[in-house]
Parts: structure tokens; sequence; C-alpha cells
């Protein structure tokens, strides 16, 4: 007797895997000798996401992230000389015991306002955490946390440190970047337009993208919180190809779900421009479900989705 499978051969249709529904079903996708059976995608994770849920186990959390299929982690736990409480050579080994590779950190310099009496002393900070993700062998170090910014010559020792930051960073191979979340997305004003009616100002992100060095500054663009600051990602890469190499993909919850963001235009733009890595973040979870759980779910959503490479 014919089997289902013979019969669909017959067809012609399982050259296209089984289609349930309209959907393709991973599970024949996947037989042998499948064209379908395409690569594994390389999907990132900040590791922020994972809250306490982290950080109360991190070699065995680190592992479950490897499992759910995540194949590189951007740290947030750098903090004097150590990552997440752990010295570089043993948090180096047990990242690679959960088979996970670091490539990225977020790390906020010790201070929030920048003048020409403290650029010194944050110019020291990024040597010395520079020197340690240099042992650990990351490709990207970004700060999370905006600098404060209340006017272009504030904005303008805000680009000076950056620049220097990036330059640091480059002597010892890594890439400097800054993060957005919607505060980048005010306006800052000259100090000689202040409290003049009527003056527009310029947006702090824009202030920081002209002011900064593209050989030494790249932009980790959170595309949720450009657009909670009102700001469509896709004018940003037009209007700047090259700036924003590695992006956070980031939705209100779990991605896919808000339908507020177009993922597929994001990411086709992005390759277009020649996107190096993206790391995905949750943030505002709804309860019921764990960290963990959650970035499952953003996996799988990214996993399935045609769009992403
Ligand atoms: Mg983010």
């Amino acid at each position: 007797m014919e089997s289902k499978r013979d019969f669909l051969k017959k067809l012609g249709l399982i050259t296209v895997g089984g289609i349930v529904g309209g959907t393709v079903t991973p599970s024949l996708a996947s037989g042998s000798g499948s064209k379908l059976s395409a690569p594994k995608k390389s999907i990132g994770l900040q590791l922020y996401s994972l809250g306490r849920e982290l950080t109360e186990d991190v070699p065995g959390g680190l592992k479950k992230v490897a499992q759910i299929g995540y194949s590189t982690a951007e740290l947030a736990g750098y903090r004097e000389g150590k990552f997440y409480n752990t010295g570089v050579t043993e948090f180096k080994k047990m990242a690679a015991d959960a088979g996970l590779k670091v490539t990225g950190s977020h790390v906020n310099p010790p201070v929030r306002k920048y003048t020409t009496e403290n650029k010194g002393e944050i110019a020291d900070f990024w040597k010395k955490t520079v020197e340690e993700h240099a042992k650990l062998g990351v490709i990207s170090l970004v700060q999370p946390g905006m600098p404060s910014v209340e006017s272009n010559d504030e904005a303008k020792i805000v680009c000076e440190v950056f620049n220097k930051a990036g330059e640091i960073a480059k002597a010892s191979g890594i890439k400097w970047g800054y993060h957005n979340h919607s505060g980048e997305f005010q306006k800052a004003v000259k100090d000689e337009d202040k409290g003049k009616r009527g003056v527009q100002g310029d947006v702090i992100y824009d202030l920081m993208l002209n002011g900064t060095d593209p050989n030494l500054v790249f932009f980790e663009m959170d595309v949720y919180w450009t657009v909670m600051g009102q700001n469509d990602p896709l004018e940003y890469f037009d209007k700047y190809p090259t700036r924003f190499p590695i992006l956070h993909i980031k939705d209100r919850s779990i991605l896919g779900q808000s339908g507020m963001m177009n993922f597929e235009n994001i990411f086709n733009k992005a390759y277009k421009n020649g996107l190096e890595e993206f790391y995905v973040e949750l943030e505002g979870i709804r309860q019921g479900i764990t960290q963990f759980e959650g970035v499952k779910l953003c996996f799988d959503y990214l996993a399935k989705a045609p769009f992403v490479k």
C-alpha cells in the first residue's frame, strides 16, 4: 500500500516540505534530502533580558540560553573588572562550556554628566574596561545609558567623550558603540537660545550621530525605543546607512506580539545596509511566564520568521 509520504512525493509536494494550513512544518521540511534544511540562524541575546533568573545561577543560565538556540550573547554584568561577579578567565570558560559566544557587552561609565574636568577620568574608565573586555574577546562594547545632554554644548562634550572611548576600544580591536532609549529623541538647544520662544532645537540622537567619528563610534539602535521616541528606524537607516551595524531587536514584550513593530521592514533594510549582528532584548514581560520562557518565545519568532537570515 502506498504510504502518505510516497503519495505526497508523487504529487511533488514533499519537495517543499509538508504543507499544513498553508505553513511549512519544520519536522517534514528538515527530513533527509530536503533542500529546506537551512543552516541554523545566528541569533543573539542581550542577557539583561533574563534579570535575576540568570544572576541566580550564571553557569546554568548560560547553558539554558544556548539550549534555547541562541548563538551569541551580549552581557550586561560587568562591574569593576568582573563579569557577573566572576573573573575574566573563569567567565570565559563558563560561556565556552555553555556553548555560547560572548560577542558584546553593555557597560556604563560611573558618571552621567560629562565635563571638560572629568573627561580624563571617563577615558581612564574605558581604558580599564576595554582591557578586561579584550581578554574576554568581545567584538563590541556598548554604552547603554544616556549621559546628561541639555544643550548643544553638552552634546559636543558627550561626542568628544564617545570618540575617545571609541579610539581606546579600537586600539584593542573592539568596536565601541552607543545604545539608545527614547530620551535621545528629545531636543537640545544651543546655550544662547535657552529660554527663547520658538527655538526648535536639535534632536540629541542626531547631534550624537553627526558629532561622532564613524570610524570610532557606531550606534546600536534599539528599534523599539526608537519607535517609542516617535521615530522610524527605517528613516535613520536611510539617512545613516553605515552607522547601525548592530541592533537591539525588541518589542513591547514578546517579539512580534504588539503589532507595533514592523520587523520585516527593519531586517530587510538593515541587511541591505550590512547588518553584522543583532541581539534580542526582552522587557515588560506579562505575568505568568518566566523570563527564560519569554526569551524562548522571542527566539522562536525570529527562527520562524522568513525575513531573518
Ligand atoms: Mg535595548
